[in-house]
């Protein structure tokens, strides 16, 4: 599943191509992808507006009308938001959603697995009103009072706590795992036992990984490519996750995996001790 930097590289490479443009149609193939206030209409997704910005928190995208109105797309699990030609978008299967952007220029939205989807909204107070004031900040921004606040007040596993979008914003199984490796915290801490100093230490890790792997284009395991249909390189650079039964690193240690918050996870037994991380 795209996590924060696979989505902010979709982002990028996204608004590149697509900002300044008039949406002149919106061609819905499939109506049940498109949910919200606006659900089902081509018009409340940008129809006859021109692409002010596109905006990210977490691992939602906004792409935004200069009338003001939003087409917020989450990518759920095999989700993908593209621009190219129509020679690019020919023969491709799965495409729920078609913006034509003038000659021989359009965006599209494919989902194979449909876990993904897309929320128009008439404006940008709307979307925060209804869908991201829900969500904790974004995990490239939160601050270290703010994370240790958040996690204190549960005493789920620190994994679980982080996997939590009302916690914090953008990080998934991947980049949890990385996190705690960096940190050396084991999976399973209580959430509220995070200080300040920790907090601090946990953000300042936090936002290297996020920025080294949006600096590689993101992680891709199986379907996520960018906006113009390129893998990332960042699954090169894992330290734990996808590493199971593999040597630590920096110990030599074999990988282990368990299941953490229903999710596999793969940390080292010698760099992240049950007892006292730090
Ligand atoms: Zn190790």
């Amino acid at each position: 599943m795209p996590e924060l930097p696979e989505v902010e590289t979709v982002r990028r490479t996204l608004a590149g191509q697509v900002v300044g443009r008039r949406v002149q149609k919106v061609q819905i193939h499939r109506a049940e992808v498109v949910r919200g206030d606006l659900r089902g209409e081509a018009v409340g997704l940008l129809e006859g507006d021109r692409i002010r910005e596109v905006l990210r928190l977490g691992k939602q995208l906004a792409v935004v009308g200069d009338h003001g109105g939003v087409a917020c797309v989450h990518l759920g699990m095999t989700g993908s938001l593209c621009c190219g030609s129509d020679k690019a978008m020919a023969g491709l299967k799965h495409v729920h959603v078609v913006w034509e952007m003038g000659k021989n220029r359009r965006m599209w939205f494919r989902d194979p697995r449909r876990f993904g989807g897309i929320w128009g909204f008439a404006s940008e107070e709307a979307l925060w009103g209804q869908r991201w004031n829900k969500l904790g900040p974004d995990a490239t921004l939160i601050t270290p009072a703010k994370l240790q606040k958040a996690l204190n007040r549960t005493r789920r596993a620190l994994k679980a706590a982080l996997l939590d979008q009302q916690v914090v914003a953008g990080l998934g199984n991947i980049y949890v795992d990385e996190l705690l490796f960096v940190t050396h915290l084991h999976p399973e801490m209580p959430a509220d036992a995070v200080n300040r100093a920790l907090a601090a230490r946990m953000v300042r890790s936090m936002r290297r990984i996020l920025e080294q792997a949006v600096n590689a284009g993101g992680s891709t395991l199986r379907d996520y490519v960018d906006a113009q249909g390129q893998a990332g390189g960042y699954q090169n650079q894992h330290k734990v996750y996808g590493r199971k039964g593999l040597p630590c690193r920096v110990c030599d240690r074999t990988l282990e995996a368990t299941v953490v918050a229903g999710r596999t996870t793969v940390s080292c037994p010698v760099c992240q001790p049950r007892e006292g991380g730090g």
